[in-house]
């Protein structure tokens, strides 16, 4: 394998040269006003990302934590959880109400499709409201977006609170946080916010606060009473990741230089690109246009095992792709198109995972996928850009 890794899996992805070396910047104290001012800066902006004037907090902690988070204050021992399954994270969110004493009913759609509304529809008309609804709002796992309006739409007048995982597409999708009425929206940082692992980012809606304001906090770390009263001046309670945050800032200065508008209309234009790719050298891709997530694709693999061709691809070009997870194991190979890439980089990686094929024996034309991707941007809607 070549020493260089080229990352096209889904997080942690490529860092900026210019984040990298923000983070090497001499520490600051975590009570210090110079920490303060850096910290609400942050806050404001990625407030702006998430199209929020919810509360929101930067944990160091993976994605997961923030889910922790969100769970642990909105949901006590007993109540009733709705969680909408539609891949591994979902199943993970579930997993993580049910450890903290939900009676958690899961509503699983086929891995490869999003929910279905009208059966989330039935699903709450079925039996008393449940305190939370959980979704995934871009299952990493099979490359599909779900309807995040739709599902706010039905639980907007209700006292339901709804929790939504968007770590995989804060930063690269048009997410309204606000307008879709979501309750507790988490991201984290190792994703399109092209940053190392290690933050979340967790927003908290008014209806949210009056639910965790009714019960004695669970989590010590994820408190959020505490955090909202640190945050009040510009603190974090515990010792934050600084160099992390110095690392956000220098992402999110290249988001805003770059317009989110314009980064959402380029993953658009990646997706476009990638899944045209994988068609073209033969690949079944496993989401529909109509849902596919605009920073991840997956695929079936017909005739060759998804992980011998990724195992190639990643021993003899240093391409490194994701596998299937859960019931998908084995099954898929996913893409990543998310965050720090390029148009040639894609390119790139689309004719070396062609290689990687031939040499398996499948049989691909060599420059199929480069020139199907090619002939998508240039024919199909939305142009270059
Ligand atoms: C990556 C990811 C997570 C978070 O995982 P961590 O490893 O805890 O950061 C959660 N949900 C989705 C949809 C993801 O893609």
């Amino acid at each position: 394998m070549q020493g260089k890794q080229h990352l096209f899996i889904p997080g942690p992805t490529p860092v900026p040269p210019e984040v990298a070396a923000a983070m090497t910047r001499p520490l600051i104290g975590h009570r210090s006003s110079e920490f303060a001012s850096l910290q609400r800066s942050l806050v404001a902006q990625v407030k702006q990302v998430f199209q929020t004037e919810n509360d929101l907090f930067i944990f160091s902690s993976s994605g997961t934590g923030a889910m922790e988070a969100a769970v642990a204050a909105g949901v006590q021992p007993g109540e009733r959880v709705l969680a909408l399954v539609t891949g591994h994270f979902g199943n993970r969110f579930a997993a993580v109400a049910e450890r903290w004493g939900a009676r958690v009913e899961r509503l699983e759609s086929t891995w490869g499709e999003p929910f279905d509304l009208e059966a989330v529809k039935e699903a709450l008309a079925r039996g008393p409201l449940p305190k939370a609804v959980l979704a995934t709002h871009n299952e990493t796992s099979t490359g599909v977006v779900n309807d995040i309006a739709g599902l706010g739409a039905l639980l907007r007048d209700t006292p339901a609170l709804l929790m939504v995982d968007a770590v995989s597409s804060m930063g690269a999708m048009d997410i309204r946080t606000d307008e879709w009425g979501v309750d507790f929206m988490l991201t984290s940082s190792q994703k399109a916010f092209m940053l190392p692992p290690g933050l979340a980012f967790l927003s908290v809606s008014p209806k949210a606060w009056q639910a965790v304001e009714a019960a004695a906090p669970r989590s010590f770390y994820f408190d959020l009473l505490a955090w909202r009263q640190s945050g009040a001046k510009g603190f974090s309670p515990w010792t934050p990741s600084i160099a992390l945050l110095y690392g956000l800032e220098a992402a999110l200065a290249r988001l805003f230089a770059e317009g989110l508008p314009e980064v959402w209309a380029r993953h658009r234009r990646y997706a476009r690109l990638v899944r045209a790719g994988l068609k073209g050298m033969g690949l079944e891709l496993l989401a529909a246009d109509a849902c596919a997530s605009a920073t991840v694709t997956a695929a079936r693999t017909p005739g060759v095992p998804a992980d011998e061709v990724r195992a190639l691809a990643r021993r003899e070009y240093g391409l490194s792709l994701a596998g299937g997870k859960g019931k998908l194991a084995g099954e898929i190979l996913r893409f990543s198109h998310m965050g720090y890439v390029d148009e040639l980089e894609l390119l790139g990686a689309l004719a070396v995972l062609e290689l990687a094929f031939a040499r398996l024996g499948f049989p691909v034309k060599p420059g199929a996928a480069v020139a199907a991707a090619e002939e998508e941007l240039l024919t199909g809607g939305g142009g270059r850009g």
